[in-house]
C-alpha cells in the first residue's frame, strides 16, 4: 500500500486542517518535551511567529535512563493541546503504549509520532493503523529502508493510510555527532513510496548549530517538511537542550528555507 507502484501520485497528508506533501514544505517545530504551561505557551507563540503552523511537543518521553524526566504524561498533553489552541495550531506528539490513546483522542492530538525506538514495534504499528489519525513514522535508527517501509506497510495494512515518513539520523561508526543524517534516504523514499518525507535535523546531529546546515540539505534534497526542536530558552530544556535552536534561530532558518522550497 505504501509502494509507489500501488498509487503514482503524491499522497497529501492532511493534519489539522494543514497538508504535509505536494508542492509545500512544513515545519513542525516545538521542544523536545512539555515541560510548564508557560514554556510552552510561549513555545506556540514563537512557532507562530516564525510562520511555522504545526507545533511539536513530547509528553511521553523515551528516556535512555529511567532516572531521567519521563514527560508529564496525560498533564502533558492537556498543557499543550491549551497551549496549541491559543494559537490555533495543530499538535504532534509521542505515542508509547497503546494505552494511551483514549487521553490521545480526549486531547484531540493531531498527529502521532513513533519514535525511532518504536518503529518495530508491530503491536504499536498495529494500533495505529486502525485508527485514522495521520502518523509520523520516525525510522529506526539501526534500521534499513526496506525495514521502514514494511513498518509503514503495518500501518497501513490496518486501513490507516495518512503515514508521514520521518528521517532522524541513523547509527554509523561516527561519534563526533549525535546521528548520521541518511539524506539519501530522502530521494529513495520519494521513488520507493508515493507518501510524504520529512526530516529530523535535531536528533539527527544533536547541536543545535547543526540544525540550520541539515535542515537546508533536506529541503534541498526533497524533503516535504521538518520536524524541529525549538525551546524558548534552549539552555533550560529539561530534555535535549544541546539540540534545540532558539526562536530567534527558527526565524532565521525559516527565511533561509524560503530561498530553497518551492513554497513554505
Ligand atoms: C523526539 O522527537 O523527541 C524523539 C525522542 O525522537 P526520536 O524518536 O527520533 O529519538
Ligand atoms: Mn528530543
Amino acid at each position: 500500500i505504501v509502494a509507489r507502484s500501488y498509487h503514482k501520485e503524491d499522497t497529501v497528508v492532511d493534519i489539522g486542517g494543514v497538508k504535509l506533501g505536494g508542492n509545500t514544505v512544513q515545519v513542525i517545530a516545538g521542544p523536545c518535551s512539555v515541560e510548564t504551561q508557560e514554556q510552552m505557551d510561549r513555545a506556540a507563540e514563537m512557532v507562530v511567529a516564525a510562520g511555522c503552523r504545526l507545533m511539536r511537543g513530547g509528553a511521553f518521553k523515551p528516556r535512555t535512563s529511567p532516572y531521567s524526566f519521563q514527560g508529564h504524561g496525560v498533564e502533558g498533553l492537556e498543557i499543550f493541546r491549551a497551549a496549541a489552541d491559543k494559537q490555533k495550531l495543530p499538535i504532534v506528539t509521542e505515542l508509547m503504549d497503546v494505552r494511551s490513546l483514549d487521553a490521545f483522542d480526549e486531547y484531540n492530538v493531531d498527529a502521532i509520532q513513533i519514535g525511532t525506538r518504536n518503529m518495530q514495534n508491530f503491536d504499536l504499528l498495529k494500533e495505529v493503523g486502525r485508527i485514522q489519525k495521520p502518523v509520523i513514522l520516525k525510522r529506526g535508527m539501526s534500521a534499513t529502508i526496506k525495514e521502514w517501509l514494511m513498518s509503514a506497510e503495518y500501518i497501513a495494512a490496518g486501513g490507516n493510510h495518512n503515514i508521514i515518513f520521518c528521517e532522524r539520523g541513523i547509527r554509523t561508526f561516527e561519534t563526533y555527532y549525535r546521528n548520521v543524517l541518511d539524506v539519501t534516504a530522502i530521494p529513495v523514499l520519494k521513488k520507493e513510496t508515493h507518501l510524504p518525507v520529512i526530516v529530523d535535523p535535531s536528533h539527527a546531529g544533536g547541536k543545535a548549530w547543526m540544525v540550520p546546515a541539515l535542515a537546508r540539505a533536506a529541503v534541498a534534497a526533497g524533503a516535504d517538511g521538518l520536524l524541529v526542536e525549538m525551546h524558548p530558552s534552549p539552555c533550560e530544556a529539561w530534555c535535549d537542550a544541546d539540540q534545540a535552536i532558539t526562536p530567534d534561530e527558527l526565524n532565521a532558518l525559516m527565511g533561509e528555507l524560503r530561498g530553497i522550497a518551492k513554497a513554505i
